[in-house]
């Protein structure tokens, strides 16, 4: 989707958050519309350490996603 008046949902920000949100929108039917101000993506790693609990939650909700 390109078109904001297309769009059921804006999600600002294409980090993490915004990311997710828009998949999990996108999948429950609502017509998403994700903008990034960024051209492309940050130029370093911003994950280099994840703790057991983040990542015991994103492993949760990814399967939850249908994510292996
Ligand atoms: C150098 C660095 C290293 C890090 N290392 C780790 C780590 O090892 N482990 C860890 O757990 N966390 C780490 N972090 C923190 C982690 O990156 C953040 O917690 C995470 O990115 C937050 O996700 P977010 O989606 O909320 O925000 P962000 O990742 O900041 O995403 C927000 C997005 O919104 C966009 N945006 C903002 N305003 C606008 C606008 N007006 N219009 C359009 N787009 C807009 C931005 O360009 C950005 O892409 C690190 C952060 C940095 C900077």
């Amino acid at each position: 989707m390109r078109e904001v008046d297309e769009a059921d949902v804006v999600v600002v920000g294409g980090g993490p958050t915004g990311l997710v949100l828009a998949t999990l929108l996108g999948r429950c039917g609502c017509r998403t519309l994700l903008v990034e101000r960024d051209e492309r993506p940050y130029p370093v790693p911003r994950a280099t350490h994840v703790d057991a609990e983040t990542r015991l939650l994103s492993e949760r909700k990814c399967r939850r996603m249908g994510a292996k």
